[in-house]
């Protein structure tokens, strides 16, 4: 297992740097606020979120995928199929009930109190991607075991999974401007910087689409996917956090517990 996080170290290492230098040579939406205390708050954020994931959840949900794949728990353990391909459809099946995931995230509104931080940021790129409140990540957990046992991933799905998750969220969060056909081509197959940016405006029936986190096909399939709204016409952020005295990092690790009145996108 020690190999399979080094190498997921390696390939997240190379896409950060492909995505930064992209960012910074053919940025997508101007920002609002200068890119360097930016990228020092959401890393700030990200690294509460990666001890988080470090101490609690990968402690947990790694033995669990182990004991899954042990004792045969699980749907795809009722079907004969050749190994590699167990593997894809598990990956597949956690990219499916990811997608629920973020769907619940926002429409429960104990949950969209967490999921909140994420979308409060008022500029889109690939540290957004790291600004998950660590409560988010707690909460998440009983999700991903449930995902586990029902799809029946094993540990080597799993870090598959979690690897190509954090690659595909460091790329669609990115402010990397790609060429506007090849990125609607991509968007068949994958979740792209435009269609992100779409989710995390602040018009409601906007950030009520493109749920997917790797595959596009869930939004195509549910009709939640859209790419037809300008990223100069895209307001990023919630309207109710829109002042820059609200988004402090101090704030943003309270606002879970402190918050009051924040509606869920769409029920305002
Ligand atoms: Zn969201």
């Amino acid at each position: 297992m020690r190999n399979w996080f080094l190498l997921q170290g390696a390939i997240v290492g190379v896409a950060v740097v492909a995505i930064a230098w992209r960012e910074t040579r053919r940025p997508l939406r101007a920002r609002v606020e200068p890119r360097l205390p930016h990228t020092i708050r959401n890393a700030a954020v990200g690294a509460v979120g990666a001890a988080t994931v470090h101490l609690l959840e990968t402690p947990i949900v790694l033995p669990f995928a182990m004991l899954v794949e042990g004792r045969g728990y699980g749907l795809l353990h009722r079907i004969a199929l050749p190994d590699v391909l167990k593997v894809a459809l598990a990956c597949i099946l956690m990219d499916y009930t990811l997608f629920v995931w973020h769907i619940l995230v926002h429409k429960l509104r104990w949950l969209w109190r967490f999921h909140i931080v994420h979308h409060a940021d008022r500029d889109l790129d690939a540290s957004t991607a790291i600004r998950f409140h660590f409560g988010e990540l707690v909460i998440s957990i009983p999700w991903r075991l449930a995902q586990i046992a029902v799809i029946g991933a094993g540990p080597q799905a799993l870090v598959i999974w979690q690897t190509a998750t954090l690659v595909s969220i460091l790329f669609h969060h990115s402010n990397a401007r790609l060429p506007e056909r090849f990125e609607r081509a991509l968007s068949h197959l994958i979740v792209t910087p435009r269609m992100h940016g779409i989710h995390h405006s602040a018009a409601a029936d906007e950030m009520n689409s493109n749920w997917s986190s790797g595959l596009a096909l869930w939004d195509r399939l549910h009709g939640t996917f859209r790419l037809d709204v300008p990223q100069e016409a895209i307001t990023i952020g919630v309207p109710e956090l829109h002042s820059p005295r609200v988004v402090t990092l101090g704030k943003m690790l309270a606002l879970p517990f402190v918050a009051r009145n924040l509606n869920t996108p769409g029920r305002a």
